[in-house]
């Protein structure tokens, strides 16, 4: 049996790669499982999802403590404990990385590999520039990596299964399946960059939604960071009406200014600024 571990954020679809690869699984003729883990169901916010693939019925059921490999979707995850924990021995981590970052330290007996997977899903248009579906194209790098799919299937998965764009995500994994780049040579191994310095950011106990937003700080969830030009600011103020966690206010003369500690880095305040003066860029 082999076991994966997803981690994203809401919005990049890490519970559809999971269950994308348990139907690829099924038409492998192999008997999969999978099930998501949501700790808050907002976009942005850290999601797990898992998936079990064996040519055996699968008798457990819980989550998956022990996995074969880990697929990151957002790399700014990998600052936080317990991204690869339990890793087996020889199990692969796979990051959705550009080019210029070849990975993380890793601890000896764990295989790397990385893919460009927000590019390509900027390129076949699948999200948006600040928040692309990369799931599709980790999926096809998972593919090729592990053997944990075949090819053919994964794309019949997701023809069948993908109702909005099918080609253009087979397109993607496709890519992701020839550009993934194996990465076992540890002196090719970059360090990751130290955790950012901040005083702990606890959430709150209980129901998230019964919170307010000024009780919830999301800094931690962040790995972009809006970057506003004001010189080309209108003072619209749509920014500061769609920010789904106050963290945009407005100044004296009604500018746009950054609450750090409130901004999970979603970017729809870039997506919905019309002079498009927020850029979204990757956090020091
Ligand atoms: S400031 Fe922008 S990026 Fe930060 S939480 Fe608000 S909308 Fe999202
Ligand atoms: S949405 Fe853009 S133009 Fe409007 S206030 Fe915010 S930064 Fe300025």
């Amino acid at each position: 049996m082999q076991e994966v571990r997803f981690l994203g954020r809401g919005g990049q679809g890490a519970v559809i790669a999971a269950e994308l690869l348990a139907q690829a699984a099924f038409l492998d003729g192999k008997i999969p499982q999978s099930f998501p883990f949501f700790g808050v169901e907002r976009r942005g916010a850290p999601v797990t999802a898992y998936a079990r693939v064996s040519s055996e019925p699968i008798e457990v059921r819980g989550s998956i403590a022990t996995p074969d490999a880990v697929v990151v979707l957002d790399r700014g995850l990998l600052r936080f404990a317990g991204a690869t924990d339990g890793l087996r021995e020889n199990g692969w981590v796979l990051v959705n990385a550009p080019a210029s970052v070849q990975a993380f330290a890793a601890p000896a007996g764990i295989r790397l590999a990385s893919v460009d997977a927000a590019r390509i899903a900027v390129d076949h248009h699948l999200g948006s520039p600040t928040l692309p579906i990369v799931n599709t194209a980790i999926l096809g790098a998972l593919a090729r990596v592990t053997g944990i799919v075949s090819l053919d299937a994964l794309e019949r998965a997701i023809a069948a299964a993908v109702p909005r764009k099918p080609q253009e995500n087979r397109a993607a994994a496709r890519a992701g399946f020839e550009e993934v780049r194996p990465l076992t040579d540890p002196r090719s191994r970059l360090p990751l960059p130290p955790p950012r310095p901040r005083r702990e950011l606890p959430l709150p106990e209980g129901p998230l939604a019964l919170r307010s937003s000024e009780e919830i700080l999301t800094a931690s969830w962040r790995s972009l960071r809006p970057q506003i030009d004001l010189s080309r600011c209108t003072r619209c103020n749509f920014c500061w009406k769609y920010c789904p966690d106050v963290a945009i206010t407005l100044d004296a003369e009604g500018y746009p200014k950054l609450e750090e500690e409130h901004c999970k880095g979603c970017g729809i305040c870039a997506e919905v600024c019309p002079p498009k003066t927020i850029a979204m860029v990757a956090e020091a």
